[in-house]
């Protein structure tokens, strides 16, 4: 499993691929930030794998910029 963080603020599709990388286990829900949903400022998704990931990228937010982080 992968996660992309959506930053709607900044327009950014940050995706992260290793499981032990800090920004996942710092992952959390917040007011404007949802884990699983996007919300206000956008949020952390789930995919099965990196390419479904780019897929829901290229086919909801072409105009973000799209980020390998791990
Ligand atoms: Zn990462």
């Amino acid at each position: 499993m992968v996660w992309m963080n959506v930053d709607k603020p900044t327009k950014k599709c940050t995706l992260h691929m290793n499981s032990s990388c800090t920004y996942l286990q710092k992952k959390r829900e917040t007011p404007n930030k949802g884990v699983g949903n996007l919300k206000l400022d956008g949020g952390w998704l789930s995919f099965a794998d990196p390419k479904l990931a780019k897929l829901y990228h290229h086919s909801n937010l072409p105009e973000y910029e799209l980020i390998d982080h791990c």
